[in-house]
């Protein structure tokens, strides 16, 4: 019995401390995780680094208000916007946040300037967040459900769907709003061809360009970025989950003449990059460049495709293998929460995306060893599992 209000169904699991890519419960027993806690641990657990900037900030200042200059916060806006190539950084404390100030943003831009655009148009399956306006944005009717009457203006079109966008943009259509790999939505690529062609239609238009990266950006995908691997560029940029390594921060970015709108005033948070979130983000940044952690993606990404490959022609509910870098996932022909739960079981913290997705979210700096530990724990539940669809039949 506990008094947390039960908005999570959770897993019979306590877990109190984690090293590296391991975690361990109250009962002592320890579990390789690749979730990351839904792909916030970039840099795993009790990473030195960020230990040492966290600590060093607590002890000189942990918040001061944006009624003031912070010099953390500068230096990461910064950072975060060499690495994009926009201009200015607004700082939040979650992907919600992140995704609510770029969809006012859009908007003020266009009131700014006269014009009635104030639509957003996003994608189906897509996950914005759980505030309304994001709510609203999001293409699943599951999260939606009992929370009417959500804000006006959000339009959903299939992803990789290029005409069905056409048919929906008109005159009053402000910004569209896409994820480059749809996380939640069950490890849903955006093609690369399709994003270009957003990209141009949105230029054509007059349209802007909101990339939700709060799953995918901070290195996630093999780059900074998902959206360099398509060569565009948006005009704003979300980001939050892997941001700060497991601190709570949001960052939402633009290019100048957008950030414009955002003057004195008319937005704001009180923790909104506070210098220890500001901290943690940074330690974060300058792991991965110091470790070469994007190319570590890209090396332990091929390891576990390899291990799907092997997967899908082994068992045959094993369809196909999905994601960028490490943001993976296995599509099955069945469910796959038993499959999760006989990972934890084994050993192996891994979880779903929709009912038959199983996806890998594990720290940027996993091991070879540590991949090949999790793909011989997946491959003996798969067999369990194989042999239970045997006895069914
Ligand atoms: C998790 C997620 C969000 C919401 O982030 P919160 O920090 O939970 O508000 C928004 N967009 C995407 C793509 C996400 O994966």
């Amino acid at each position: 019995m506990n008094s947390v209000m039960q908005t999570y169904a959770r897993f019979p699991v306590t877990l109190v401390k984690g090293e590296g890519a391991r975690v361990f419960d109250s009962e002592g027993r320890g579990y390789l995780d690749f979730v990351s806690g839904i792909a916030v641990n970039t840099l795993g657990h009790a990473h030195p680094a960020l230990v040492k900037a966290i600590s060093e900030q607590a002890k000189t200042m942990l918040h001061c208000s944006n009624l003031y200059h912070i010099p953390k916060q500068i230096e990461l806006a910064e950072k975060l916007t060499t690495l994009s190539g926009l201009d200015r950084a607004f700082f939040c404390n979650s992907g919600a946040e992140a995704n609510e100030a770029a969809i006012k943003l859009a908007r003020k831009f266009y009131y700014d300037q006269g014009s009635s655009r104030r639509t957003v148009i996003s994608a189906t399956q897509s996950f914005h967040g759980r505030l309304l306006s994001t709510l609203a944005a999001t293409g699943q009717d599951k999260v939606k459900v009992g929370f009417d009457p959500l804000p006006p203006g959000f339009l959903h079109v299939p992803l990789n769907d290029i005409e069905a966008l056409l048919s929906v943009i008109n005159e009053q259509t402000a910004a569209i709003l896409l994820e480059p790999l749809q996380g939640e939505g069950g490890v849903n690529l955006a093609d690369m061809a399709y994003l270009q062609a957003v990209r141009k239609l949105c230029d054509e238009h007059g349209i802007l360009l909101i990339l939700d990266e709060v799953q995918t950006g901070i290195g996630r995908c093999g780059t900074m970025f998902a959206f360099e691997q398509a060569s565009i560029r948006p005009d704003i940029l979300t980001l939050a989950k892997g941001l700060g390594g497991g601190v709570p921060i949001g960052c939402m970015l633009a290019g100048e003449t957008v950030a414009a709108s955002f003057g004195p005033g008319t937005h704001g948070s009180t923790f909104g990059g506070n210098p220890l979130s500001c901290a943690a983000a940074l330690a974060v940044l300058e792991t991965i460049q110091k470790e070469s952690l994007l190319q570590n993606v890209n090396e332990q990404s091929t390891g576990i495709r390899e291990g799907f490959e092997r997967f899908m022609s082994q068992f045959s509910f094993i369809n196909e293998a999905r994601g960028r870098g490490l943001l993976l996932g296995m599509a099955c022909s069945v469910p796959a929460a038993p499959i999760v739960a006989k990972c934890m079981e084994k050993g192996l913290l891994v979880l779903s995306a929709g009912p038959d997705v199983v996806r890998l979210l594990p720290p940027l700096n996993i091991s070879a060893d540590e991949v090949d530990e999790a793909m011989g724990i997946m491959e003996g539940v798969l067999c369990e599992v194989e042999s239970e669809i045997e006895v069914e039949r």
